[in-house]
This record gives C-alpha cells, sequence and structure tokens, in this order.
C-alpha cells in the first residue's frame, strides 16, 4: 500500500486539475442543464483511466444517461459495486457564493465549487484509486464496476425500473456509496443504511381569487384553516403519527445495532447550544440516535398561504399549500405509506383537497455484522488513519434501496466529504485532506476485498 499511497501523494495537484473539468461542467438535473453533456465528458474520463463506459438510456421521455462502468480482472475473486452521482443541485442563490460554482478554486486547502462534494469529487476519488493502483500494480485485485446515477439530486425516479431490468448487468459481492459528510468529529464515518423519504403536496382551494378579509369574511371559506384541521388529525398528542398502520413494519433496532448508536459520539448540551434548542421532541425515553435511525417522521417542510410579508394585508386566501416529507424506516414501503395516507384523507373527509406525490426512496439497511464490513474499517483506518464512527442507519435518504434490494448486492456508505461541506447549499466544498484520504481508502479496500 505504502507505494500506491505515493503515487497519489506525488500526482494529488494533477488529480485536482482533473477534477476541475469535471466541475466546470455543469450538470444540473432539475433543470435538466447540461447531464447529457456531463455524461459524454465522464466516459472520456473513464477510458482514459481504463474504466470500460457504457452510456445506457434509462428511457422515458427525458431518457437519461446512466454511466456504467467496469474494469474487469478474469483471475478475481470478487466485484465490488460503487454508487455516485453526477448530476448536481441548481447553485442559486449566486450571489452567496464567494467564487462562481462552475468555477472551481481552491482557498485554505479547500475545493470550492458546486459538486465539488456533492457527489463528483467523491466518485472522482474512486476513479483515482483505480488509476493509482494500475499504474502501481498493473491490475486490480478486484473487479470494478460503476453505476453513476444521472438523477440522484431529482430522486432517481428512473433507478428502480432500470435496475429491475438490469439485474445481471450490476451482478457484484458488495457496493460501496461515498457520498454526503463524514461525522461532525471529524472522523470518518461507515454507515450500513439509511431512512427512506417519501414527499408530498398538499394543495387546498377556496373562492376562485383573493379576497378582501371584511368585505367578505365569513360566508367565505378560507383554504389555510382546512389545512390546519387536516394538520391536526395527523399527529398524536404524544407527537407520534396518527395515520392508520403507519408504524406497522417497523423493525426495532438489534441489540448490535443499539450498542453500534451508544457509540456514536454525541455531546447533547452542546448540540442544544448550537442549534439554540431547549428540549428534543417527544418520547424522551427514545433517545436522539433512535429517533435519527429507527424511526419515521412526518415533516412540514412548507406551509404557504396568504401573506406573509411586512406590515398588514387583510386578505382571505384562496389557496394554501403543504410540503410534506415523511423520512421512512425498514420495512415501511413508500408506496404502501402513500396508500395509508390517501386511506387517511378519505377517512377525515379532506378528499377536497388535491395531494400528490412527489418522489420517494425506499429505506435500506445491511446487516452491521456482514462478514465484509470489517474490510471497510480496515481500509478506513488505512486510508485516513483514524477509526471510523459506524452508523447503523444514516438519517438521510438515497438511492441504496434500489442497490441493497433491486439488485440485491449489500451497501455500504464510506462519505469522503467534510462534514462542513455545504452539500446544496453557496460555497460546496471538498477539503483536499479528504479527497487524498477518500482515494487511499478506496485503493486500500481493493486490497482488503480480495482477501
Ligand atoms: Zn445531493
Amino acid at each position: 500500500m505504502e507505494k500506491i499511497f505515493g503515487y497519489i501523494d506525488q500526482n494529488l495537484n494533477r488529480f485536482i486539475d482533473e477534477l476541475f473539468v469535471l466541475l466546470r461542467q455543469p450538470s444540473i438535473s432539475a433543470r435538466w442543464e447540461g447531464v447529457v453533456e456531463c455524461s459524454q465528458l465522464l466516459t472520456g474520463i473513464m477510458e482514459k483511466i481504463g474504466i470500460k463506459p457504457r452510456i445506457l438510456p434509462m428511457g422515458g421521455e427525458r431518457n437519461p444517461p446512466l454511466i456504467y462502468g467496469e474494469i474487469l480482472n478474469p483471475e478475481a475473486k470478487r466485484t465490488l459495486l460503487i454508487y455516485g452521482h453526477f448530476d448536481v443541485q441548481p447553485p442559486e442563490p449566486l450571489e452567496a457564493w464567494d467564487s462562481p460554482p462552475f468555477q472551481p478554486t481552491i482557498h485554505d486547502g479547500r475545493i470550492y465549487g458546486r459538486g465539488s462534494a456533492d457527489n463528483k469529487g467523491q466518485f472522482f476519488a474512486h476513479f483515482k484509486a483505480i488509476e493509482s493502483v494500475l499504474k502501481v500494480k498493473g491490475k486490480l485485485p478486484i473487479n470494478v464496476k460503476f453505476l453513476l446515477d444521472p438523477e440522484e439530486e431529482v430522486g432517481s425516479p428512473s433507478l428502480n425500473g432500470f435496475c429491475r431490468g438490469n439485474k445481471s448487468l450490476f451482478a457484484a459481492d458488495m457496493a460501496l456509496n461515498s457520498d454526503g459528510p463524514m461525522d461532525t468529529s471529524g472522523r470518518p464515518r461507515l454507515s450500513f443504511g439509511n431512512r427512506g423519504v417519501i414527499y408530498v403536496e398538499v394543495k387546498a382551494r377556496g373562492a376562485n381569487q383573493d379576497l378582501h378579509s371584511g368585505n367578505f369574511g365569513g360566508p367565505i371559506p378560507n383554504p389555510a384553516w382546512r389545512l390546519v384541521e387536516f394538520l391536526s388529525t395527523l399527529r398524536k398528542p404524544d407527537g407520534t403519527v396518527a395515520i392508520e398502520g403507519f408504524y406497522d413494519n417497523i423493525v426495532p433496532p438489534t441489540p448490535q445495532e443499539r450498542e453500534m448508536m451508544s457509540k456514536i459520539p454525541f455531546d447533547e448540551t452542546k448540540f442544544m447550544e448550537k442549534y439554540g434548542l431547549k428540549k428534543f421532541t417527544p418520547p424522551e425515553d427514545v433517545s436522539y440516535m433512535e429517533k435519527l435511525m429507527f424511526r419515521p417522521t412526518l415533516n412540514i417542510a412548507g406551509f404557504t398561504s396568504g401573506y406573509g410579508g411586512q406590515g398588514s394585508k387583510t386578505v382571505l386566501p384562496c389557496k394554501a399549500m403543504l410540503k410534506m416529507d415523511m423520512r421512512l424506516v425498514v420495512n415501511q414501503d413508500p408506496e404502501d405509506i402513500f396508500q395509508k395516507f390517501m386511506n387517511h384523507v378519505k377517512k377525515h373527509g379532506f378528499e377536497d383537497m388535491d395531494v400528490t406525490m412527489v418522489h420517494y426512496y425506499y429505506p435500506s439497511r445491511t446487516s452491521v455484522d456482514h462478514p465484509m464490513a470489517p474490510k471497510f474499517v480496515e481500509a478506513i483506518r488505512q486510508g485516513f488513519q483514524q477509526e471510523p464512527v459506524l452508523i447503523p442507519a444514516g438519517g438521510g435518504s438515497f438511492p441504496g434501496a434500489a442497490i441493497r434490494n433491486i439488485l440485491n448486492v449489500p451497501i455500504l456508505s464510506v462519505p469522503y466529504g467534510n462534514h462542513d461541506e455545504n452539500n446544496h447549499a453557496p460555497n460546496e466544498n471538498l477539503a483536499i485532506d479528504c479527497f487524498k484520504n477518500g482515494i487511499r481508502t478506496t485503493a486500500a479496500l481493493f486490497y482488503q476485498l480480495a482477501k
């Protein structure tokens, strides 16, 4: 490994220059800007390293270009599937950036630019690990396959169907995802799963236009009240979700998962202070980590109606909208939960509202005693020279379930982004040290998996 790590040190500046080429290419899936161009740029980059790329159109109106890549060694016994995504979030608000989002720059040891950490810089680390091993050793000790998603930032709408139709192409022993931030303590993380999510929009209508609240108020129904009444049916006084059957399929943490959670560094007092909080949501006997990893949520993400500007405006609004997300845990099924949500709407007589499901991800969990997990731990130790924090299930969502449950490949997540990477926000950045340690970790993982 020392020779490989030496190669990484000697070539790091060039690696960063090459990453800059990728970061200069916008690939904003939300408005379909540059995603196709980015896929073409990427296949060129992969070919140069020795990874055989293929653009696989996913079908439908937009026909998104999923990138498959492989580098096979006929003597290798194991195959690693690497998941990454090459689309990025919109960069707005532009004025909040210290440097333009698609003109990457370095300062204070960090690479700034949209996609630097989420996710171009992180999967690029895997590319450079492959290059380093090939240059030093001539071949990889395992087979590596890539699945680079063009639509992760918009909920990967085509991925489940595509995976169902292409199972054998992605066959592997193990999958790796590097996305998101490391632990706030500065230590790396190894995560065994993630929560799912379902996003819904609820709209209520009143009159066909806004009206004077005095000249018309009283006889005219207000759609904002309608939504408030609806919201009040969704939650019990103890804070639990009142949708019938919502908690039916939940699997509580195993003793090993509980033990893992108890070892996650977490300073409750400091945390409360940082976010200006006095207390957490009930129930009090369920820990912060368990609420975050093993309990579902029903969140009001947005509520808009009437006038919210300065001063007063006595208006009777004609429409009101709610945006809600539900974070789901194993084994809740987003389609089943949406059905239960709709049953609730009907049962309580709110059929006049307009409900749409925007997108969803399934929850996913790989067993914490999976026999390959210690190999990941050892690779992280070598790459970061630190002990990873082990996370039974991350609170956020990503399409891990497509790989875990559809392709049937156990997937583990090892984020290479610094904890303050500002993903989805202005001044997104990737610490150069994290990028380098990520390349080291991936290279070490190849050899751990080959054992
Ligand atoms: Zn993202």
